[in-house]
């Protein structure tokens, strides 16, 4: 059996895109937090802020992880998965945690490039960059110790799966 692997970092950094080419290359089933969780209240993360603000965002969050843990599949995070310390031990528990680490200004840049594909409301209504800063600066550390492994998400797709694919490699040899 192998055990899953969890994406963690702020928006932007590739969990979506490189998860799914990831888990391509390892013949692994894909999720992503966030859209488990759209998929299955048919409602967007904006929506659901909205009305049960973001603390209940968090607790269906914190469902969705669990929902989605499964053997043999790669498992994109919502952003802010880290901020609960209950989903930081499950995952470290139950699978290999790796942090696509990018700086603030990358993200920025990413995210301002397709505003479109991003439906979560903006969390201090400040300009994505300053957001971004802003963001880093509170959960960089707690992705680093959630974290089994760190990988520079600021290459190519391709170049961040080749690492991913030699760091998990090593780390089961
Ligand atoms: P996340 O799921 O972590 O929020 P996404 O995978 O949705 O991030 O990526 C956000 C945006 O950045 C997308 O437009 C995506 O095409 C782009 N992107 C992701 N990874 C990279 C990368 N390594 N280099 C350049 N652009 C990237
Ligand atoms: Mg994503």
């Amino acid at each position: 059996m192998s055990l899953p692997i969890y994406l963690i970092g702020a928006r932007g950094c590739g969990k979506t895109t490189v998860g799914m080419a990831l888990s391509q290359a390892l013949g692994y089933a894909f999720s992503d937090t966030d859209h488990f969780l759209q998929q299955s209240t048919q409602r967007t993360v904006a929506d659901i802020v909205a009305t049960e603000g973001w603390d209940g965002f968090r607790q269906r969050e914190t469902q969705s992880l669990m929902a989605v843990t499964a053997s043999s599949t790669v498992i994109a995070t919502g952003g802010g998965m880290v901020l609960a310390e209950g989903n930081c031990d499950f995952m470290r528990e139950h699978g290999t945690v790796i942090y696509l680490n990018a700086e603030a200004k990358v993200l920025a840049a990413r995210l301002e490039a397709y505003p479109e594909q991003e439906q979560r409301p903006t969390l201090t209504g400040r300009p994505i960059a300053d957001e971004m800063v802003e963001v880093l600066s509170q959960r960089d550390r707690l992705y680093h110790q959630a974290a089994h492994h760190v990988i520079n998400a600021m290459q190519t797709p391709e170049q961040v799966v080749r690492q991913l694919l030699q760091t998990l490699s090593l780390a089961r040899a």
